[in-house]
């Protein structure tokens, strides 16, 4: 389907997409930071967008764990990246994982009208599973970073997020604070019934920091 709505019109000169991946700490904000700046540098025209799930450290800006900000536009569906992605020259996505599966004709389209599109999130989630829609974007993307983080257990490279927040706890907003960077070998998957059974929207929930009783449960 959504291959065949592009053999219309010819793509524009120009377009690319840049995917930046890795697991939570691994500089994936910072990077599109940097490559949003340099663009802004340039005088170029550049929207910074982020899912509506997103609720850490700021309202309008992406910010990393280490404090740099951009200011940003919160995006409730990937309709929203489509209209305002149209005006700009660079449309920078964070978070990109806690969009709707439409995220990919979206990013496509944006590229093939000349834009350059860079997204970040996460490949994988709590469990280790492939974070949808991310594989698709990685796979039609013409650039990818894959960053790492450092194992908090024991300092060698680190790809996965660990939940570390106790069984049966809730989740709450500024959700990064039950997770931690584990490489391969210090990683442990949630127990198999978890693993497998869970509905993939419910673990995006969970990772945004969404709980069953609602959003915000922190600053109640
Ligand atoms: P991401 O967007 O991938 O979650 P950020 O760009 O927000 O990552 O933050 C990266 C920053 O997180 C690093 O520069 C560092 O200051 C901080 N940090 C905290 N814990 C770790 C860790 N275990 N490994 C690497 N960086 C970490
Ligand atoms: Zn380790």
């Amino acid at each position: 389907m959504l291959d065949e709505a592009r053999r219309g019109e010819p793509p524009r000169m120009g377009g690319v997409v840049e995917v930046i991946c890795g697991p939570m700490f691994s500089g994936k904000t910072e990077e599109l930071i940097r490559r949003l700046r340099r663009a802004q540098i340039a005088r170029q025209k550049v929207v910074v967008l982020k899912p509506f799930l997103d609720d850490r450290y700021a309202d309008d800006h992406i910010v990393s764990h280490n404090s740099q900000r951009v200011p940003s536009v919160r995006v409730e569906s990937s309709e929203d990246v489509r209209l305002l992605g149209m005006n700009a020259d660079v449309v920078g996505i964070d978070e990109v994982q806690f969009l709707d599966a439409g995220i990919v004709e979206v990013v496509e389209e944006l590229a093939d009208s000349g834009r350059r599109v860079i997204v970040a999130g996460l490949d994988l989630d709590y469990r280790g599973i492939p974070f949808e829609p991310m594989p698709q974007l990685l796979a039609r993307a013409e650039y990818i970073t894959k960053a790492l983080a450092i194992c908090v257990v024991c300092g060698h490279p680190a790809s996965r997020s660990q939940r570390v927040t106790g069984e049966g706890e809730r989740i709450v907003v500024g959700s990064t604070d039950h997770y931690e960077a584990r490489c391969r070998s210090c990683f442990r998957a949630p127990i198999e019934e978890e693993t497998h059974a869970k509905d993939a929207n419910v673990v995006a929930e969970e990772m945004a920091g969404i709980a069953e009783g609602g959003r915000r449960q922190q600053d109640a």
